[in-house]
């Protein structure tokens, strides 16, 4: 993975966290951002909101593979 490319910024509605993504741009993890202070650069995003979010602790894959983070929760599509 090329983290030299990846984008340190904050979210910009004009060019997504997840339109970064698709082009193999890196970004922050946005609920360790703001809750932590930390950063964490993932190649995962919210499918719902379209923030970037680390895999794991912050996303999750349940709902038919399409990511969907905590603040989004698990709910039915
Ligand atoms: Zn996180
Ligand atoms: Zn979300």
């Amino acid at each position: 993975m090329d983290w030299q490319s990846a984008y340190y910024g904050n979210y910009d509605p004009n060019d997504t966290d997840e339109a970064k993504i698709l082009r193999d741009i890196a970004v922050p993890c946005r609920l360790c951002e703001a809750a932590f202070r930390r950063l964490r650069l993932t190649l995962r995003f919210c499918a719902t909101c379209h923030h970037g979010f680390c895999e794991g602790e912050h996303l999750n894959f349940a709902a038919g593979g399409r990511g969907r983070c905590v603040l989004d929760g698990p709910k039915p599509v």
